[in-house]
């Protein structure tokens, strides 16, 4: 026999799940019987496909036998196994990449905690919960070897050769104290009818049944074997028989969760293409959701068989919080993931499916705006992340996202504020560049204000990129009110000789500021503001290029900005007036850092400033 540590990622997440996360503590069973179905469908697609697997037998059930007695259950499945090298690294590792950030995201809190690992499906470990010991003996399908891996779910584990007889997996778990509450047949029955009912494979449960003897008026106990799921594809049954309730036990199973999922989108398509979909939206975001390697929540079923369910193919990233299933009668039962990539079968169902989920989605968005806000508070930066990827479907998108704006508390669509739009208005404006904060008090807002006309601010990281590249809502413009373009919209009120005799002090800031500034200009966008910064039209924001350089792009060329000033800002009047002085001097830059400031711009001599300040400060007190 051979001894074998845990990865410490494993030996830490048992330490959580034990001491922290029980309560729930069933849901070891519906890990273990969903382990069993995907393995059995493994095996399946491996029959059909597989020359070399064409010829074994495939019997495919689930078995759970119950020792009352001696407080054990066994899980036995007629699936794919699993052989030595198997075992130690699927059972003695972690090679999910969603867990290491799932350990980092728990608090502590139990109750908070044990709503993370509802989203995150604890897999095998769960059974540490309810057992002592746990011996699984495995026979991989196709190879002669089976083995026992046994552990008490503490330190490590031990591997050594056992017996077998068909290729399958057989775990036995010796109940804890915790989990003697499941030597119990009906609450085993419970259990998998709640979490495993439409597993598509049968899952028999062995027990002692009670009978009642009436010759000698005593109860017996009879050994039996009675199936317990209803083992069908419940999504392939017609809309009209499905209740609520079977929708979300399906979710349960398929998302490994047990929250309500947020909505569901089941359809049938006929005709050409012949196909099943069954999409949920989950009521919290996935917590792998913004990482690279994050898990794809959709499985390929081809004829109600199951193909895959680590297809990045079947839906774009950014709708990659969808969970459920895409059943094809089309699609060959060997499609590789390569012919995945450029099946026209497959990109039709993408293509609808994508058509489906963001239209059900604006049904919710006019009929039930409730439940809608609550889709928008997890998932909002996602469907940004279609604008910019989904080129096809950004109308719609534009329709879905939701907005912070100058005009209304909380959030609003485009199309609510294509509807407050003024009569004279000609665009849809939007400020980007920092935090909500900033941006709010930012003077560019200022003549906005003044006209009272409304300014969305768009306040995630992403955004300036995103909507640099969307101009239009239907008709109408969308313009970052940061552009120098922007304020040809604003119906400048301003004589034309005002503009004129500013132009001495434009040319003096423009001399003193030298090669900091691209130009100086007069503004038409400042009421209280003496000052501010614009961009050129094509030009990523100053705040933008000082994110890529944050960001480690450090050989960026330096892209000037636009300094604008106020004409009728009384210091800007006051230094009109004045003679070439080192005030003035000191008045310029302090214009522009200002300016720089308020952006939320780091400006590039903090001391210079502070002198120049104090400079003026002492002049005026
Ligand atoms: P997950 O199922 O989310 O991948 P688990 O911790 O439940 O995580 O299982 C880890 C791996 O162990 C599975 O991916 C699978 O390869 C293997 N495994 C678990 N149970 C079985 C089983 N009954 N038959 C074959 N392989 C299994």
């Amino acid at each position: 026999m051979s001894k074998r540590e845990f990865q410490t990622e494993v030996s830490q997440l048992l330490q959580l799940i034990i001491h922290s996360l029980y309560s729930h503590p069933e849901i070891f069973l519906r890990e273990l019987v969903s382990n069993s179905s995907d393995a059995l469908d493994k095996l399946r697609h491996l029959t059909l496909t597989d020359e070399a697997y064409k010829a074994l037998p495939f019997n495919p059930r689930i078995d759970l036998e119950l020792d009352e007695e001696n407080k054990t259950l066994t899980i036995s499945d007629t699936g794919i196994g699993m052989n030595e090298e198997d075992l130690t690294s699927h059972l003695g590792t972690i090679a999910r990449s969603g867990t290491k950030s799932f350990l980092s995201q728990l608090s502590g809190d139990a109750k908070k905690d044990s709503n993370l690992i509802g989203q995150f499906g604890v897999g095998f470990y769960s059974v540490f919960m309810v057992a002592d010991q746990v011996e699984v003996v495995s026979r991989k399908a196709g190879q002669e070897q089976t083995w026992r891996w046994v552990s008490d779910g503490k330190t490590g584990f031990d591997i050594e050769p056992a017996e077998r007889s068909v290729a399958g997996t057989t775990l036995l778990i010796h109940f804890n104290e915790e989990g003697e509450q499941y030597a119990n047949s009906w609450r085993l029955q419970e259990i998998v009818k709640k979490y495993s009912n439409h597993i598509a494979f049968p899952i028999f449960l062995t027990y002692d049944k009670s009978q009642w003897n009436e010759a000698e008026k005593k109860s017996d106990k009879i050994r039996t074997t009675e199936q317990v799921n209803v083992a069908s594809a419940l999504w392939r049954r017609p809309k009209g028989e499905l209740k609520d309730e079977d929708y979300k036990e399906l979710y349960k199973s398929v998302a490994g969760s047990w929250e309500d999922p947020l909505f569901w989108f089941h359809t049938k398509a006929e005709g050409s293409l012949e196909y099943t979909t069954l999409f949920y939206v989950p009521s919290k975001a996935p917590l792998d959701l913004y990482q690279a390697e994050y898990k794809v929540g959709v499985k390929l079923y081809v004829k109600r068989v199951f193909i895959m369910d680590d297809a990045r193919e079947l839906l774009p990233q950014y709708l990659r919080f969808i969970r459920g299933i895409i059943d094809s009668e089309d699609l060959p039962l060997n499609v590789s993931r390569e012919i995945l990539q450029q099946n026209r079968v497959l990109t039709s169902i993408r293509m609808a499916s994508v058509k489906k989920i963001l239209s059900e989605l604006k049904n919710i968005a006019t009929n039930q705006s409730d439940e809608y806000l609550k889709f928008i508070a997890e998932y909002n930066r996602p469907l940004k992340e279609g604008l910019y990827s989904d080129h096809a479907n950004r109308e719609t998108l534009l329709d879905l996202v939701r907005f912070k704006s100058t005009k209304v508390e909380g959030l609003t669509s485009l199309a609510d504020v294509k509807s407050r739009m003024k009569g004279e208005q000609k665009s849809i404006y939007y400020i980007t560049g920092g935090a909500e904060s900033l941006l709010r008090t930012s003077p560019l807002l200022e003549i906005y204000k003044k006209k009272d006309l409304e300014v969305l601010i768009l306040d995630d990281d992403f955004d300036e990129v995103i909507f640099s590249g969307i101009d239009k809502y239907g008709d109408i413009d969308l313009k970052a009110i940061n552009k120098a373009s922007t304020s040809e919209d604003l119906n400048s009120e301003d004589e034309p000789d005002k503009a004129e005799s500013l132009k001495p002090l434009l040319d003096k800031l423009k001399n003193t500021l030298g090669d900091r500034v691209k130009d100086v200009r007069a503004s038409v966008r400042l009421a209280d503001s003496p000052s501010c910064i614009v961009s050129d039209e094509e030009e990523p924001s100053i705040q933008m290029q000082q994110m890529m350089r944050a960001m480690g792009q450090k050989d960026l060329p330096v892209i000037k900005p636009t300094l604008e000033i106020n004409p009728n800002h009384e210091i800007v009047q006051k230094l009109l007036a004045r003679s070439d002085d080192g005030v003035a001097q000191d008045a310029a830059w302090l214009l522009f850092d200002q300016a720089l400031l308020m952006e939320g711009v780091t400006i590039q001599d903090p001391a210079a400033f502070v002198q120049r300040l104090n400079r003026v400060l002492n002049l005026s007190i």
